[in-house]
């Protein structure tokens, strides 16, 4: 048996006070008589000395404390709250001991909203990345078919399909890399590089790695770099990713005949690097979301130059991990200017971070 507890007693509310989990105490009429810090901070409208349901209206929960502080127990509710945004807690309710007929109820609150979030973002690329493996191993699938079957005897058929058959193996191939890149850099996203890279260097590097396809679609590629290394705290192969990722998409999306600029800057702190096109542009609606996994503006386009739509959520991690951001500038007709900006090797920015 418990023992009865006075909700208005000073050491009741400043046990509550202590708590490090999201706590508030009610009396037996409703009235709130003590909160947790970390109450507050998840509904800041709460009062002590007001009813509970004032700020939460909600009539599942208004029945449930009513139940609890008339039978005693346990409850535990689910509450969805849609204004000013959408957030779930999961409220365990438990009935106090006390003198009177009524009960004194405590509330312990969960946020699980960020939960939900994440397992719907979770169950979103499951499906994303299954469809995007599904369309080529199904065409691949067909053209075996034919080849075992019609096109048993035709030379010619079966050249022609073997050349589609290896693109779309290719294709296969270049999602599972970018996945196992993506989950990589993931894993180790707490842990920020630490070797000095000279940004200028690798640049170069990607520069000379991407003047045959450049070539190919006519596009001169211009490098302007600082004559001193640019070092940054980093890691060579994760740089050398996000740089190839962006000159190749400056590349597919810009124009043909035009230019590319890709553009290293050195600073106290922070050095940067700019890539930019004179192509056709992003309208602004899309730019906040094209470093979400798979987002495309043209899919068709996209897939056309071989595209996975996972190469700017890379390059976007990546970043993070460095510990850097990421801008992307564009207006539709003047071209885009993706800017990656990292920490200096040796810089306290970094830590600060
Ligand atoms: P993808 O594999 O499709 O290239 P990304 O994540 O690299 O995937 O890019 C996502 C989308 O952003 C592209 O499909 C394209 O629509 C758009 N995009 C990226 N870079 C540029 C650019 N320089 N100019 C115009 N659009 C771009």
């Amino acid at each position: 048996m418990l023992a009865t507890i006075d909700p208005t007693a000073p050491v009741t509310a400043a046990l509550i006070e202590a708590l490090g989990a999201a706590v508030i105490l009610l009396d037996a009429q409703g009235v709130t008589q003590a909160l947790s810090p970390a109450m507050r901070a998840l509904i800041p409208a709460l009062e002590k000395g007001q009813p509970l349901t004032l700020v939460l209206r909600d009539p599942d929960l208004i029945d449930a404390i009513d139940l609890v502080s008339r039978q005693g127990g346990r409850r535990v509710i689910e509450l969805i709250e849609r204004v000013p945004v959408e957030r779930t807690f999961r409220i365990h309710i438990a009935g106090l001991d006390s003198v009177g007929w009524r009960r004194p109820a405590l509330l312990t609150f969960e946020d699980l909203s960020e939960l939900r979030v994440t397992e719907r973002m979770r169950v979103d690329f499951v499906a994303n990345a299954s469809h995007e493996l599904r369309t080529p191993l199904a065409s691949l699938l067909g053209f075996v078919e034919t080849l075992q079957g019609p096109a048993r005897n035709d030379a010619a058929a079966r050249d022609r399909f073997l050349t589609i058959m290896r693109e779309q193996g290719l294709r296969m191939a270049r999602l599972v890399d970018d996945l196992l890149s993506l989950s990589r850099i993931e894993l180790r996203a707490h842990l920020a590089p630490e070797t000095p890279v000279d940004l200028s260097g690798i640049s170069r590097e990607i520069v000379d790695s991407l003047a045959l396809m450049a070539r190919e679609r006519k596009v001169a590629l211009r490098l302007e770099t600082p004559s001193q290394p640019v070092r940054v705290a980093g890691d060579r192969d994760e740089l050398l990713r996000l740089m190839e990722n962006l000159v190749e998409n400056a590349i597919k999306y810009g124009r043909e005949d035009g230019e590319v600029v890709i553009e290293v800057t050195d600073g106290a702190t922070e050095a940067s690097v700019a890539v930019r096109d004179d192509g056709p542009g992003i309208a602004p609606e899309h730019l906040p979301r094209l470093t979400e996994r798979f987002y495309r503006v043209d899919t068709a386009a996209s897939r056309e130059a071989g595209g996975t739509g996972l190469g700017l959520a890379i390059v976007k991690h990546i970043v993070l991990r460095h510990r850097g951001r990421l801008a992307i500038e564009s207006a539709l007709g003047h071209g885009a200017t993706f800017r990656a900006v990292l920490p200096r090797f040796g810089s306290h920015a970094r830590r600060d971070a």
